[in-house]
C-alpha cells in the first residue's frame, strides 16, 4: 500500500512540476526566443526561474502568460519579455554584483541571481519587500539581498556595481546610481514620463562619461518616493505639468507593453487621405454610372 501511495504522489508531484515546466518552455520559445532574444545565459535562467512562486495565487495560471500580473499595492510583476531583455542588455557574464531597484515580487532579482555572482534589491513598499525576501529566501536565493527603502539612493555600501536595473518609470537618471555605478558598467531603465510610454535606455559608463542607447518603448509603473515628491512639491518640474495625475495614478497597476502608441498624427493624415481618395472614387463612378 505504502509503495503504491509512494508511486502516485511521484507522480502527482512530477504531473505539477512538468506542468509549470512545460509552460516555462514555452514561454521561453513563443515569447523570448521568437523576439529575438539570444542571450543563453537569460534564456536558461528563464527556463529555470518558477515565476508561478512569484504571482499572487489567484493568477498562477496566467504566470507564465505574455503580459505583467498585478501583485498588489497597485503594483505589477514585469511581463516574461520585458525581464528577458533587461536581463540580456546588460550583457552579464556571471561573476557580476548587479543593484536592483523596484523588487516588486522578486522575480527579475530570482532571474538575475540564476547568472550572477550577487544581487542587491531595493523596494519602497515594505509588504512587497518583506514577501519578496521570503519567497527568494524560500526557494534557495543565498545570493539575493532585499532592502526596504528608496531605491533612488541606491545602496552605497555594496557598490560599486558592475550593472544596475531600475524597474520602474523615472523621468531622469537618478544620479546617486550614476555614480553606484563602476566604469564599464551598465544600467537600463524605463527613462522618460512616468506617466504614459518610455524608452528602455541602456546606459553605459564609459571614462567618467555616460552612453544611452534605446532598446525599446515600454510602460512601467511610476518610480515613486524621491523621484516623485521632487515633481509634486516643486522641487524639479514636473513631466508636462502632471504632477496631479502623478498623485491621483499612484494606485492604479500600469501594464508594461511593446510599441503600443495612441495614432500617431502621420497615420491619421494618411487614413483621412485614404477616406477621401475612396470617397472620390465613389462619386466619380456614381457621375460616370448616371
Ligand atoms: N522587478 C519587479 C518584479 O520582478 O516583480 C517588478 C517591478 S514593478 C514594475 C516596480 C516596483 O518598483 C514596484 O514594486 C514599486 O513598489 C517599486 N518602486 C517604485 N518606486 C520605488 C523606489 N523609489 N524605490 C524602490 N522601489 C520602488
Amino acid at each position: 500500500m505504502k509503495v503504491v501511495l509512494g508511486i502516485v504522489l511521484t507522480f502527482l508531484v512530477l504531473m505539477a512540476a512538468d506542468g509549470y515546466t512545460e509552460q516555462r518552455h514555452d514561454m521561453v520559445e513563443r515569447q523570448i526566443l521568437s523576439r529575438g532574444i539570444t542571450d543563453s545565459r537569460t534564456i536558461s535562467a528563464m527556463i529555470t526561474v518558477p515565476r508561478h512562486q512569484f504571482v499572487p495565487e489567484d493568477l498562477r495560471s496566467q504566470a507564465y502568460a505574455d503580459y505583467p500580473l498585478p501583485i498588489g499595492y497597485g503594483q505589477t510583476i514585469s511581463q516574461p519579455y520585458i525581464v528577458a531583455l533587461m536581463t540580456s542588455s546588460l550583457q552579464l557574464k556571471g561573476d557580476e554584483t548587479v543593484l536592483e531597484v523596484g523588487t516588486g515580487s522578486g522575480y527579475q532579482a530570482a532571474v538575475l541571481a540564476e547568472i550572477v555572482h550577487h544581487v542587491y534589491t531595493i523596494e519602497i513598499i515594505p509588504e512587497l519587500a518583506q514577501r519578496a525576501e521570503t519567497v527568494l529566501s524560500e526557494l534557495g536565493y543565498r545570493n539575493v539581498s532585499v532592502r526596504n527603502a528608496d531605491g533612488y539612493f541606491g545602496w552605497e555600501e555594496n557598490g560599486p556595481y558592475d550593472a544596475v536595473i531600475i524597474t520602474a518609470a523615472v523621468d531622469h537618471i537618478p544620479p546617486p546610481l550614476v555614480s553606484q555605478l563602476k566604469e564599464g558598467g551598465r544600467l537600463i531603465l524605463p527613462l522618460g514620463n512616468p506617466l504614459y510610454y518610455q524608452a528602455l535606455t541602456l546606459v553605459e559608463k564609459r571614462n567618467g562619461e555616460m552612453f544611452t542607447s534605446h532598446i525599446s518603448d515600454v510602460r512601467f509603473v511610476p518610480l515613486t518616493g524621491f523621484a516623485q515628491e521632487g515633481e509634486v512639491e516643486g522641487g524639479r518640474e514636473p513631466v508636462e505639468g502632471k504632477a496631479e495625475e502623478a498623485a491621483e495614478n499612484q494606485g492604479t497597476p500600469t501594464e508594461e507593453k511593446q510599441n503600443t502608441y495612441p495614432m500617431s498624427p502621420l497615420i491619421v493624415v494618411l487614413v483621412l487621405l485614404a477616406g477621401a481618395v475612396i470617397l472620390f472614387w465613389i462619386f466619380n463612378r456614381r457621375s460616370l454610372q448616371e
